[in-house]
């Protein structure tokens, strides 16, 4: 390991929860003050929620309970049958990037989901995609937000993102904002372990992520050995075999300084007491990442 990982016991404004993580149970006012009482100085919310309620109030509520608002999860799917749908998508994702003007997000998390029914054109439906994100970045300029591209393990590959690796997401961002456009950056990564911690290319991607300042996020759960569901089984850091703080290490000696982000989606996690919930993922924080 070359540098010293941050510690996060002294650093609650370096400690993240993703609203996923607590199931989306509650109104959003309630969870916001039940992160703001485990002692993390961020949040990162999800539209479910904001939609629920209006995003100014929502803001409001946030900044009084002394929460920063690390990002905001996450894009509508962009692949589309025809034209009029890949616009309609655009639109839903304008109107989620307005919100997280709002909200004063640092970065606005993308999904981007993959084939549409009845297609098996992976390549057509990336292309799709990437002119979407080109789209969508012009109006994330202009409006002072950043887009964060989350790659997703390939086993989603098929339904909810055809972005699958690092190196993907970064051949995909130096096409679309290369590094002589001038000004502050729009484009980046969101990197979750759960996604890429199997990567043999994760370290040196990781370094070209930092080198160009695309590091926007880092998601921490942990990978199950033996896991259940491919959805609702994540592991609570430390009990799987992701080697988080070696991730870290790597992501941070990348130059990246932001919050570290708790996001587990789990039956047994969203069955669990929001308080346990909160209690055992902040120690998780500082014991196992
Ligand atoms: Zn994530």
């Amino acid at each position: 390991m070359a540098n010293q990982l941050r510690r996060l016991a002294d650093r609650p404004d370096l400690c993240c929860i993703n609203t996923a993580t607590l199931g989306f149970r509650l109104p959003i006012s309630v969870t916001i003050d039940a992160i703001a009482r485990a002692g993390f100085g961020a949040i990162t919310p999800w539209r479910r929620e904001v939609e629920s309620s209006d995003a100014a109030t929502v803001s409001r509520q946030i900044r009084d309970a002394g929460l920063n608002v690390a990002a905001y999860c996450r894009s509508s799917f962009l692949p589309a049958e025809n034209s009029v749908e890949f616009f309609k998508n655009l639109d839903l994702n304008r109107r989620a990037l307005d919100e997280a003007a709002l909200l004063g997000a640092q970065s606005f998390v993308m999904v981007v989901g993959s084939l549409v029914p009845g297609s098996r054109d992976l390549s057509a439906v990336r292309m799709q995609v990437e002119e979407g994100i080109r789209i969508l970045l012009e109006y994330a300029r202009s409006i002072g937000v950043k887009l964060a591209l989350e790659p997703l393990h390939p086993m989603y590959a098929s339904d909810r993102s055809c972005l699958n690796t690092l190196e993907q997401c970064l051949d995909l961002i130096d096409r679309a904002e290369t590094g002589s456009d001038r000004g502050p950056r729009h484009l980046g990564v969101a990197l979750d372990v759960y996604h890429v911690w199997w990567d043999p290319k994760l370290t040196d991607q990781v370094k070209r992520a930092g080198k160009d300042d695309r590091i926007l996020a880092f998601h921490v759960c942990d990978w199950l050995a033996s896991t259940q569901d491919l959805l609702m089984d994540r592991g609570m850091m430390g009990d799987g075999v992701v080697d988080i703080p070696g991730i870290r290490n790597t992501v941070e000696d990348a130059g990246y300084a932001g919050v570290v982000e708790v996001e587990i989606f789990s039956k047994r996690w969203w069955s669990t007491p929001i308080d346990e919930v909160l209690s055992i993922a902040g120690e998780r924080l500082r014991t196992a990442c």
